[in-house]
């Protein structure tokens, strides 16, 4: 199997995947990774990611021209190579609108409470990116700040997205921020969430080496 065929059969399969959790629907989201030579295979604009044949997905330079594919790339593609172009060391970039977290991304609220030790020895936070319109070359610019730092982000009022070292960890990072709001929205219904001393932050930082958040992160007494 060729490089070219393995990738788009994995954004085909998250792409599924992301669908079945819940994590998009009809025409939501996209996913992209980058190939050994440098070009971009990013899903569709416009089609539902659920049911992406291989031959729908697009091939495409670090610039955004297309190279191969019937279809337009996906209207996102910007944010998608900004990501690229500030990460050398990823490989896949996934954007969903899952219920829980896009709540959050609408209340205009970080996930940046030391709730959960997994998510902060894994994460640190999920930082909210300031709005700018779907598709727009704003998300991206937006977005830039941001990213030396982190490998998830809410878009104000639209979503999430997560960066990964291959299809497969932008996935599992976008399930554990959907984990994370649906766990952290519950804990507040349920009586509060109790945060993490600033001592057990710091340890749990260290550990993931991410002592450099530890100002954007809210920890408790
Ligand atoms: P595309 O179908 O163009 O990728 O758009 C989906 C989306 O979620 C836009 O933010
Ligand atoms: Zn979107």
């Amino acid at each position: 199997m060729s490089e070219t065929e393995k990738i788009a059969s994995e954004i085909t399969d998250f792409g599924k995947r992301l669908y079945e959790r819940n994590y998009i629907c009809a025409t939501e989201g996209n996913l992209s990774a980058r190939l050994s030579d440098g070009r971009i295979m990013i899903t569709p604009s416009g089609a539902n990611k659920g049911y992406l044949k291989q031959s729908d997905i697009v091939i495409c330079d670090i610039d955004g021209n297309v190279l191969e594919g019937e279809r337009e790339p996906s209207s996102e593609i910007k944010l998608h190579l900004a990501a690229y172009k500030h990460r050398p060391d990823i490989i896949a970039v996934c954007h969903a609108h899952p219920v829980y977290a896009t709540a959050f991304a609408v209340a205009g609220r970080a996930l940046s409470k030391s709730v959960l030790p997994e998510i902060v020895s894994t994460l640190g936070a999920v930082p909210l990116v300031e709005y700018a319109p779907p598709g727009s070359a704003r998300i991206a610019e937006n977005l830039r700040s941001s990213l030396d730092r982190y490998d998830a982000f809410l878009l104000r009022s639209h979503g999430v997205v997560t960066l990964g070292k291959s299809c497969e960890e932008a996935f599992n990072r976008m399930e554990s921020v959907e984990r994370f709001a649906n766990i952290l929205f519950l804990a507040e219904r349920a009586g509060g969430a109790g945060l993490l001393s600033e001592k057990e932050t710091i340890h749990l930082l260290e550990l993931a080496k991410r002592e450099d958040i530890l100002s954007e992160i809210e920890f408790g007494g």
